[in-house]
This record gives C-alpha cells, structure tokens and sequence, in this order.
C-alpha cells in the first residue's frame, strides 16, 4: 500500500501533490528526513514485527539493560566505516544521543573540587550544549561561554569540560579540541560523522565520542544515541546517570535500532552512504550555485578531502548551509529570509550573531527545493544580478 498517509508541509489533496500557495519553505529542525526514500526503497528489509509477549522484561537474559547484539553491530558499522575506534572502548545507550551529553557533562564534572566545572563550545555551537546545561542547573557544572574566551588562560585552574563537534553543527567543519592541560575535558560529538556528511580522514579515537541513529539512518524519533568511552569511571557514572534516568532505552527501540543497522551493514554500508551522500552533494551543488552570483549572500567554505570510506577525494554535502547575509542593512539575517518566505535557525542560537542562519539541508527532498525556489527569487532581485 501507499506508505504516505500525511501530507508534507506545503502540500495537500487526496496525493499531497496540491501546493499550499504561500507556503514558507521550512528549512528551521534538523529532521533527518532525507534517508526517508532509502528505506521506502528497503522497506521490507528493514521491518519488524514484534509479538506481544515479546521484550516485556525490564532486562535482557543477561541482566542488562543493553543488548549485546545491538553493541556488537554498532561497533561493526565503525569498524566498516571506518569513522570511530571502538577498540577498549565502552559503550552506553542513551534515549537519543542528547540525552549522553547531559551524562557526559555529569560525569566528567565529578572530581574532588569544591567549585563547578565550567562547560565551554566554540562559537558557532549546538545550541543544546548551553541550553541543557543551564537548564540542569547543577551544582556541579555550569555553562561558561566560548572556548576563545578561555584559549589563553593558562592559569585554568578549575575543571573545564569542552565540547568538540566534528563535523560542526552548523558550518560543518571538522574540529578539533581548542583547550588542553590537566583541567580539561573533552566531550566528541559526532553525530555528523558519517560519509553523507563529511569525507572521512581517519577514525576518531578520542576518549569520550558521541554518535546518534539520527544522523546515521535518518531515525530521529526512535530515540537512539550511544557513546564509546575509554575511561572505566566515566563509563560507569554515565551508566548510572541512564539508570537514574530512565533505566535505559526502550527495548522495543533497540530492536529496532539492530534492525535498521543489519540494513546499513548489508555490502559493507555502500547503498546507505551512496544514497546519502549523493543527495546531500547534490543539494550543496544546487544551493552554492544559486549563491556563487550573490553579492549578498554566501554560505561556508568546504574544501574537498580524501576520504578513507570511499577511497577518493569528495566534495562537500554538509547538513546544514552556514548562510551569512553580507551587508550591513542585513543584519537581521534571520528576518531577511524570513520575508523571503524561508524559516532558518537565527544565527545567535548558535552563539554567532543575526548576521547568521542556520539552514537545515537534511530534510524532505520538498522541503529543499522550495527553498531553493525562494532562494532562487531572493538572489535574482538582487541590485545588478538579472
Ligand atoms: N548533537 C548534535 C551536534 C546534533 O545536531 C543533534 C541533533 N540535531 C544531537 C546531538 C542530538 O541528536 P539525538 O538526540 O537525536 O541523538
């Protein structure tokens, strides 16, 4: 049958083929829906049908709470990946890979000092980092700014918890950490670390890396992340804070997480990451063309890199464009697409400035080109652009 049974946005009827005239191109969340054809190409492959009776208990027959078939294949898609080593790692589950920064942030924090660990993240940063970490209001820990502000202080001497996004969330550069000595910590997010995103260099082999089903299969609302760690301490306070918190991920999503990743393992990856990577190049492509004319607008540079999961050297298909409005009387970025009939995500969520907007190229393929429809609209009434 049909799987569609609700309309896109911006669209309506019996088929969802009638345009909603006026409609806003969404570009704002980061909904990883453009894996979506993927599994409607693979939809029997990756289903599942789950009895009543079964998963019912709080553990699995070993007594935890982690399946150890889904720990395996998660350390095989690594290993074929070639983007992580799990090697004297640890692995813990987590209900959507936020809620492992927050247990990150939480067991890293814990030391003998009387005062809390400050949390730092370079501007541009993923809004969560701040806003989680206020939010907890801990005694622990407190978010403290950007990490330039701390660059030269060599007289850290408290303990300063750094989060690194690589590729970065939103200008999709691979970074690394900025802050070093005997005080800091260092938390890898790399939720985007995956060849539809990023070429591959190497694996990251740092000490506590975050990952997400989000980006990797596109299944956001199944709610699955999982960090590898090195140190045993951290291991076992991040295991306590997902006790504490939830005991655990669903069951039921973790079937379905070691569904969808024998999927993706099937020839090593290569029908997943082709198909990610050649749509999300091709939105690149289409976007920096509309923009190479612009004296107005421009969005980040990528330069192309040797991938170690494709064996070449690949262009850029970012998952967000870093749009930038140029001039001055621009400078509320965010209201100037906004009246364009494009919704971004307002640079100073990100810690950047107006001058600045988030534009999410993960979602449906309809969400995408309407906005470079508009796109279109908005450059060619440019002064001296026809
Ligand atoms: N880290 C980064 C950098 C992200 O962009 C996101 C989602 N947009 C997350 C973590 C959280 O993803 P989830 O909770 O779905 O795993």
């Amino acid at each position: 049958g049909n799987p569609i049974c609700e309309c896109n946005t911006c669209f309506s009827g019996p088929d969802c083929s009638q345009f909603i005239a006026g409609c806003d191109a969404n570009v704002n969340s980061g909904d990883p829906l453009f894996l979506e054809p993927f599994w409607m190409q693979h939809a029997a492959s990756s289903a599942l049908l789950v009895a009543g009776w079964h998963r019912m208990s709080y553990s699995f027959s070993d007594g935890s709470y982690m399946s150890q078939q889904l720990e395996k294949r998660i350390r095989k898609v690594h290993e074929i990946v070639g983007n992580a080593n799990t090697t004297g790692r640890f692995i813990v589950f987590g209900s959507g890979s936020i809620l492992l920064l927050n247990a990150a942030v939480y067991a890293l924090s814990l030391d003998n000092s009387s005062s809390p660990a400050g949390v730092v993240a370079s501007i541009p940063y993923y809004p969560a980092y701040k806003e989680q970490t206020n939010f907890f209001r801990s005694l622990d820990y407190r978010f403290i700014g950007d990490t330039s502000m701390w660059e030269n202080t060599s007289d850290v001497k408290t303990n300063v918890i750094e989060f690194v996004t690589s590729p970065n969330n939103p200008d999709a550069q691979l970074k690394k950490a900025v802050l070093q000595g005997p005080f800091v910590k260092t938390i890898y997010d790399h939720a985007y670390y995956w060849p539809h995103f990023t070429a591959i260099p190497a694996p990251a082999d740092e000490d506590l890396m975050i990952f997400t089903l989000s980006k990797l299969t596109g299944h956001a609302g199944s709610r699955f992340g999982w960090a590898l760690i090195k140190n045993e301490t951290v291991y076992q306070r991040m295991l306590q804070y997902t006790r504490e918190n939830s005991f655990g991920v669903s069951r039921d999503t973790q079937l379905r997480a070691l569904k969808l990743l024998e999927v993706v393992l099937e020839g090593e990856g290569k029908e997943i990451f082709d198909f990610g990577y050649k749509t999300m190049k091709d939105r690149w492509e289409k976007l920096s063309k509309i923009l190479s004319v612009s004296k107005r607008f421009s969005i980040q540079q990528i330069a192309p890199r040797y991938c170690t999961y494709f064996q070449q050297v690949r262009g850029p298909s970012p998952a967000y464009a870093w749009f930038k409005c140029e001039r001055e009387e621009n400078k509320d970025c965010y209201a100037v697409l906004s009246a364009a009939g494009i919704t971004g995500r307002d640079g100073n969520l990100f810690g950047a400035g107006s001058g600045y907007v988030r534009l999410s190229l993960i979602r449906t393929q309809d969400d995408f080109d309407l906005m470079l429809q508009k796109m279109e609209t908005l450059v060619s009434g440019e002064d001296g652009i026809e």
